[in-house]
């Protein structure tokens, strides 16, 4: 039953392109059959057939055009107009009655087709936007299914219409259809029971904000109650007007990248540690073989003997960079303050750094005289690696300047060189860990791209901003303040 209603439903056919040619022409065929009956079996009056022959069968051609489009429409229009001369014909009428019945007949036959063809030529229209539609949907789909991340897709109230296989294997339950997110903790657990995603939900916030949430990260006990890291980014879909209509949320698994993060974390600071240990052994024995050997050997040994000894200290400040990357990572990096006159401090550093240059001059000028209350070792640790960086990167015979400036609740220290320089789309990424600009130039310079992350690492510990202000080819200037 149900199939059949189906089948005559010109509604539940909407979208489906398959058009009838033998069920319009069978069902107004019989449709005209039975006005023939019913006039002249039933009523005993032929003529009387006519204003019923109108209305059903105009209602047939609608109905078939909407149902089987522009062919289904003009076949009932056909069979309807020679229907119509058929009963003139038939009806015995005198030569000016027919002549104006003929006229009528051709009115409407006019009618009735520019009917099928509008109502049919709109019908095949929508069946094949709608067709379109699906087509789009299911492609939309595929792309969901094979994505590599998990996704969820919400209407604006935050309830799920859509998710995909992926999001099912990295969480270990399905989010239902029509779930709201942001709502409760009974479908996914935190680490010791507390509150995580979804409940803590990015795709909602960025509902209510409008804006996109980037990258937040969850702790959640996922598959088989493993306790699996998760990064949640979500983003508002705007329609023209601007008014949030859905939200689209990504999930990546990331258990398994910060596994190895830490794996390599760990390897490095134990291999740090390991190094130092022969490192500073081997020092002290180099110090005191040269200081034994001082008035004993010819210049040439002793050269040789300086150049272990300049190689072996420039080792220790490369492992010790190393452990304080591992102390960083591992929250290990402990500050002990106490006040200290910065510009003595930098007087000092000047003075040792002075004799390593490749012949640049540093100037310390615009002194100002401040005590700050700071970690001195890791405050000059900054300060060399930025005059350190300055004389790597800066060619021999130009000067590098130092100043210092009061400003509010802030000093402001400054390193100025006139080297290579830095493009503006590297500012942000030279303090970051062991990131050097890949420029093929830049590579021949020695370093690990670590000095710059620990004073960003050292500035931002002490409440203080660090920053570069630079162009390419014309030289570069450091700052970085310390809360006063
Ligand atoms: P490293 O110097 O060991 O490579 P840093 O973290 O100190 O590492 O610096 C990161 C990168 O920033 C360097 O590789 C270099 O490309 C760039 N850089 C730092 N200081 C300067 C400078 N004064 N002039 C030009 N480039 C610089």
């Amino acid at each position: 039953m149900e199939r059949i209603l189906r089948y005559l439903n010109p509604l539940a056919r909407l979208g489906n392109r398959k058009y009838s040619i033998v069920f319009p022409l069978f069902t107004t065929l019989a449709g005209c059959l039975l006005l023939e009956f019913w006039g002249n079996v039933i009523l005993h009056n032929p003529s009387a057939t006519g204003i019923f022959a109108i209305i059903l069968l105009l209602g047939m051609i609608v109905y078939f055009s909407f149902r089987d489009g522009m062919r289904g429409g003009l076949i009932a229009s056909v069979i309807t107009i020679a229907y119509y001369f058929y009963i003139i014909i038939t009806r015995n009428q005198g030569e000016d009655q027919l002549r104006s019945s003929i006229q009528t007949v051709l009115l409407l036959g006019l009618v009735y087709l520019f009917v099928a063809a509008t109502v049919g030529g709109l019908k095949q229209k929508l069946d094949r936007m709608i067709e379109g539609e699906a087509d789009e949907k299911r492609r939309l789909q595929a792309i969901i299914h094979q994505l590599p991340v998990g996704l969820v897709i919400t209407n604006n109230k935050g309830a799920v219409v859509e998710t995909n296989k992926q999001l099912e294997n990295i969480v270990g339950v399905k989010i239902p259809i029509g779930y709201e997110m942001g709502k409760d903790d009974s479908l996914v657990k935190g680490e010791h029971g507390m509150p995580t995603w979804p409940r803590i939900s990015p795709l909602v916030q960025s509902i209510s904000t409008g804006r996109a949430v980037v990258r937040k990260d969850f702790v959640i006990m996922g598959p088989n109650n493993k306790k699996t890291i998760i990064q949640v980014s979500a983003t508002p879909v705007k329609n023209k007007q601007g008014k949030v209509i859905a939200a689209v949320s990504i999930i990546t698994d990331l258990t398994q990248q910060r596994e190895m993060e830490k794996r390599k974390d760990d390897f490095v600071n134990i291999a740090s540690h390991e190094l130092k240990t022969p490192l500073t052994s081997m020092k002290l024995y180099i110090d005191s073989l040269s200081n034994r050997l001082k008035d004993q050997v010819d210049s040439k040994s002793m050269r040789t003997l300086k150049g272990i000894q300049y190689q072996t200290e420039r080792l220790q400040d490369l492992v010790s960079d190393l452990l304080d990357v591992s102390r960083i990572q591992t929250g290990k990096l402990h500050f002990e303050k106490e006040k200290f006159s910065l510009d003595k401090m930098i007087n000092e550093t000047v003075e040792e750094l002075q004799r390593s240059t490749k012949g640049q001059k540093i100037i310390y000028s615009k002194k100002t005289s401040i005590t700050v209350n700071a970690d001195k070792f890791r405050i000059s640790q900054v300060m060399t690696n930025l005059l350190t960086n300055a004389i790597k990167y800066s060619p021999p015979d130009t000067n590098i300047v130092i100043s210092t400036k009061k400003n509010g609740k802030y000093v402001f220290v400054s390193v100025q060189d006139q080297g290579l320089g830095i493009d503006k789309s590297e500012h942000k990424k030279i303090f970051e860990r062991l990131y050097q600009v890949g420029d093929a130039k830049e590579k021949t310079y020695p370093g690990l791209g670590m000095g710059l992350y620990i004073s960003k690492e050292i500035i931002k510990r002490h409440r203080g901003n660090i920053w570069v202000e630079s162009e390419k080819g014309k030289g570069s200037k450091f700052f970085f303040s310390l809360p006063l």
